[in-house]
């Protein structure tokens, strides 16, 4: 299963498909060279928990 990861580089900011056996690893950005660590899958904007609200 790929998940994407997106670089970290404010300029850059490209999403990439990393496989899940790359999770804990470093890979580099195919853009612009940067190490993004591979971690959990990023939380779309609509899996992101929204604050409570009241009303
Ligand atoms: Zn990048």
């Amino acid at each position: 299963m790929v998940f994407a990861v997106q670089c970290p580089e404010p300029k850059c900011r490209k999403y990439m498909l990393v496989e899940e056996e790359d999770r804990g690893t470093i890979v580099l950005c195919l853009v612009c060279k940067t190490p993004i660590r591979v971690g959990e899958p990023e939380p779309s904007e609509t899996s992101r928990p929204i604050p409570g609200r009241r009303s």
